[in-house]
């Protein structure tokens, strides 16, 4: 398990145990190399959660469906795979955990778009305009100005 606080890729665990209601397994680790010490819990994937998509057609959720799509907006803008990565799990972590058993593939692509906004207005824009599939220019247009006006970005970049 890697640090997360100076990335160091060896960790050793210091403590295992379960948590008080007994659903998940709680690690103290520390880091060999600068000494943090951080906690990780393991728990059981209990549910697979169904995509309701906008034509009402269900999926199972995949963790690849989500990170193609994201990758594919974030394509040749130098963004560390890390950070891409940290996106698709942050977004899977929100779906697995929101308690229902079907998630609208709407509420996924919010969650998408909020994470790509801070991450590169460019990627941001590419995502919203295959997942809003904008009507006419005009509203693409009206988007892609708020973009600019939040991240401060290129136009020519878009
Ligand atoms: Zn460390």
């Amino acid at each position: 398990m890697r640090c997360p606080f100076c990335a160091h890729d060896d960790t050793q665990v210091k403590d295992s145990r379960p948590t008080e209601d007994n659903t998940a397994i709680r690690r103290r680790r520390q880091c060999s190399s600068c000494g943090a010490r951080f906690t990780t819990f393991e728990r059981i994937q209990l549910r697979e959660v169904t995509v309701v998509k906008s034509d009402d057609a269900r999926e199972p959720f995949e963790r690849s469906k989500l990170e193609q799509s994201v990758t594919l907006a974030c394509r040749k803008r130098g963004i560390d795979r890390e950070k891409i990565d940290q996106l698709v799990s942050g977004v899977q972590r929100q779906v697995e955990t929101s308690g229902e058993a079907e998630i609208s593939s709407l509420a996924i692509g919010e969650m998408v778009m909020e994470g790509l906004r801070v991450l590169d207005s460019v990627a941001y824009i590419r995502f919203a305009s295959v997942y809003r599939s904008f009507n006419e220019a005009k509203d693409f247009e009206e988007f892609a100005g708020t973009v600019r006006d939040v991240a401060g970005g290129d136009p020519d970049n878009v």
